[in-house]
């Protein structure tokens, strides 16, 4: 054919959307609606044991494809049972956010557009909308409005793009210009860090290379603080500036390190402060929690994630570094085939990935439905709820809480840790709300952390006659 009617592309034979796509996009939807609306009364643990489900899966590829609609309705079938509960509020294991609906919905439009969210040059709304998540969640964490910020998959790579960004300048400051040279034969870092870390910063300083065995671990206190004068006499013995990583958080006590007086100390020394915020750095958002983390933003780079106290879908973390053009040059992976954006701000500059997910999306929609006010009131309400389960608990024979509860993290033990364990086993297997386990100071604890969006007071009722009849059961009385 010839003629204007050949100047559109002809259509391929296969569509993009075709029926029976179309009806497993909805039924997903669907299902992704159902299993939320019954999320407040289902149990808080899957029905099956991890063998079990693995037994549904086992199978090898077959040979032929099946359709979209049986695919999605086989997958609802089979994984529902295997599916923990993490997003419910009467789920208190680890540190999880609920993955608000609003960023649930939020999160199937990124993977509908299915965006290379690399640059504003492929794709400026993402990028324009997640400089907005980052300008707004340094105004709400008390940053400097300048600093370098990267949207990645959680703290853990938060706390290792930042660690290596510190490297380098750490580096730099020497005369060593780690890009042509790499580590080999480099000047040292010493590495401090409190005994009482989380393991991500801890394998971030795996991953940038600058060994485990070498960082040393400074004391802390009854909280998980690292003291100030185990901090001074580190710093007296170190020969070049070094990398000194604070905690905003301890995950079992919720403590935060003594920032207002650690950071000059540090930066005397020419060192570089790095700060593990997971969850706790969105305390600084809380007019009247911010005293806590007085100093902290004297630091030079921060890990927060969007997954735990935002309530973000999981797959979101911030890497926070003061000086832009440290965090860009540690990450960029700008290559000769993009075109020089010169100062636009591009999301893959300051990340690992290059092509990646859209993945502030769900966190720009859960700010915008919250607002400010709403963030600081869902952060006040948990804490306040934590010091409620405190109060209550600590009335009871038999019962401890070990922390000082200044935030939304309980540690809780019963008289020895055969009991702690017992109690814990049987709140959890009962399903009605799950605490988790851990450790603290030597004992068993069970670990209760207070993130959901949802959770209320009657939920936080309930964790309490769950622990008070499982541990009556369990003494026999
Ligand atoms: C959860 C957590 C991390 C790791 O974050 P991920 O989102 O799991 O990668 C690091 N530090 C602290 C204090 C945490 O609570």
């Amino acid at each position: 054919m010839t003629g204007s009617g050949n100047r559109h592309v002809a259509r391929s034979e296969k569509l993009s959307l075709d029926e029976n796509s179309q009806r497993a996009m909805e039924a997903a939807a669907r299902h992704a609606i159902a299993y939320r609306a019954t999320l407040d009364t289902a149990p808080a643990k899957p029905d099956l044991r991890p063998d079990a489900i693995a037994a549904r899966f086992e199978g090898p590829l077959g040979e032929t494809g099946e359709d979209a609609l049986s695919v999605i309705e086989q997958i609802v079938q089979e994984a529902t049972a295997g599916i923990h509960a993490h997003a419910s509020p009467r789920f208190f294991g680890y540190v999880c956010g609920g993955s608000m609906p609003v960023g649930a919905a939020a999160d199937f439009l990124v993977t509908a557009w299915g965006q290379n969210s690399a640059s504003s040059w492929e794709s400026p709304s993402i990028a324009a909308m997640e400089q907005a998540v980052c300008r707004w969640c340094l105004d709400l964490l008390g940053l400097d409005p300048e600093c370098g910020a990267g949207i990645v998959t959680g703290a853990t790579v938060a706390n290792a793009q930042c660690i290596i960004a510190a490297r380098d300048a750490l580096l730099a400051r020497q005369g060593w210009d780690i890009d042509e040279l790499g580590l080999f034969g480099a000047p040292e870092i010493p590495i401090l860090i409190g005994s009482d870390a989380h393991s991500a910063p801890l394998a971030g300083l795996r991953y940038a290379g600058l060994g485990l065995g070498r960082a040393i671990r400074l004391e802390t206190d009854d909280q998980g603080r690292i003291q100030i004068d185990a901090l001074q006499a580190a710093l007296s013995r170190c020969e070049n500036p070094p990398l000194v990583i604070l905690q905003a958080g301890q995950i079992n006590t919720g403590a935060f390190d003594p920032f207002a007086e650690a950071i000059p100390l540090i930066h005397e020394r020419g060192g570089w402060v790095h700060v593990d915020g997971a969850f706790g750095l969105w305390a600084y958002a809380v007019p009247e929690l911010k005293d806590r983390l007085s100093g902290v933003d004297g630091a030079d780079s921060w890990a927060v994630d969007l997954h735990k106290w935002l309530n973000a879908p999981y797959d979101a973390g911030l890497s926070i570094v003061r000086d832009r053009s440290v965090l860009v040059a540690a990450m960029s992976a700008r290559g000769a085939y993009l075109p020089d954006l010169g100062d636009t701000w591009e999301p893959s500059d300051s990340t690992l990935e290059l092509s990646r997910r859209a993945r502030g999306i769900p966190s720009y929609a859960i700010l915008k439905h919250l607002g400010a006010t709403g963030v600081r009131e869902m952060i006040a309400h948990h804490c306040g709820l934590a010091q409620y389960l405190a109060e209550k608990l600590i009335e009871v024979p038999g019962i401890d809480v070990l922390n000082e509860v200044t935030l939304n993290q309980v540690a809780i033990a019963c008289e020895t840790d055969a009991i702690t364990k017992q109690v814990l086993d049987r709140v959890q297997t009962n399903g009605q709300v799950y605490p988790s386990h851990g450790e603290w100071r030597g004992r068993q604890i069970i670990r209760v952390s207070i993130t959901n969006y949802a959770t209320s007071q009657a939920d936080i009722d309930l964790l309490i006659q769950e622990i008070l009849t499982a541990h009556r059961l369990v003494e026999g009385i």
